[in-house]
């Protein structure tokens, strides 16, 4: 049985290593079939597809799309793709293009709370200014003093309430699926244990999701317990969607879960790779 990870990030997002040390990491831990899947970005694929060719596994192509929804934002993992769609990736700048104006004013919402220079701060842990995500802020808040852990940071700051926090319009979730079935590819969304809905607001999200046209949930992820995995395999199979796994790896030290560290999926859920093998 081959091993798979269909989520995990580089430093061409919120990752801490390169897109070829992540496969070379993979590899080494055992996966066969690796998916990198940088939020809102492509650009780490070119060298990903590198390096898994020398490494000897597979590389499916993958990102993580933000998508606001009522009035939270979830990840939609696109996976298997083709890299070179070009609606695909104007869809994906376009999500983008939001985030550096969203850290100018999550800087100036912390700077409001008594912490000046988090903007500034955040941008020495980026690759690129357009890719800054509330993990570089998490980074600076860390390294700067305030704040004892990553983890932690999530609890006092960034989160809806806290300094750090402001609201962003991404890509919808119709815009999304529509990007990523045009490239052939298939549309997952991410971690649904991670969301804060309700029972019933966790239902209209997985029927308004399918009837949208997604195709898969994350039964597997670093953000599920062992009973959450139950719940969606569960799910997964009443709503007539496929399943995913993946680690969402962001680095050494930082993750749950590392690169491959996934148990089978549950028996009977319909394996996301049946739809693209
Ligand atoms: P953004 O896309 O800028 O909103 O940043 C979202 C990223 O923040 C996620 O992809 C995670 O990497 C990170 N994140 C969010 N919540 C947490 C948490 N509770 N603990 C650790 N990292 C988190
Ligand atoms: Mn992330
Ligand atoms: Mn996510
Ligand atoms: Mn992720």
């Amino acid at each position: 049985m081959l091993r798979y990870d269909l989520h995990c990030h580089s430093t061409r997002s919120d990752g801490l290593c390169a897109p070829a040390e992540v496969v070379l990491r993979a590899a080494r831990r055992g996966v066969d079939v690796l998916a990198l899947t940088d939020h809102d970005e492509l650009a780490g694929l070119p060298e990903a597809i590198d390096a898994a060719r020398d490494a000897g596994i597979a590389l499916v192509p993958g990102s993580e799309l933000s998508v606001s929804w009522e009035d939270l934002t979830l990840h939609v993992v696109a996976l298997a793709f083709d890299p070179g769609d070009s609606a695909l990736a104007g869809g994906i700048d376009s999500i983008r293009s939001g985030r550096s104006s969203r850290a100018r004013r999550i800087g100036d919402s912390l700077a409001a709370a008594g912490i000046p220079g988090a903007y500034e701060g955040a941008l020495g842990y980026v690759t690129s200014e357009r890719l800054v995500s509330r993990t570089h802020f998490a980074r600076y808040l860390v390294d700067a003093g305030y704040v004892g852990d990553v983890k932690d940071v999530f609890k006092r700051y960034l989160v809806p309430g806290k300094p750090g926090y402001v609201e962003h319009e991404w890509a919808t979730l119709a815009q999304a699926i529509a990007w990523i079935h045009g490239a052939g590819g298939v549309a997952v969304l991410a971690h649904p244990g991670r969301y804060r809905v309700d029972a019933r607001g966790l239902r209209r999200l997985l029927a308004d999701f399918r009837d949208a046209g997604g195709d898969a949930i994350e039964v597997l992820s670093a953000s599920h317990s062992p009973a959450q995995s139950a719940e969606f395999a569960t799910l997964a199979r009443l709503h007539g969607l496929a399943a995913s796994t993946g680690s969402d790896w962001h680095g050494p030290g930082e993750s749950w879960l590392d690169l491959g560290d996934l148990p089978p999926l549950p028996a009977g859920v319909e394996p996301v790779w049946s739809r693209w093998s």
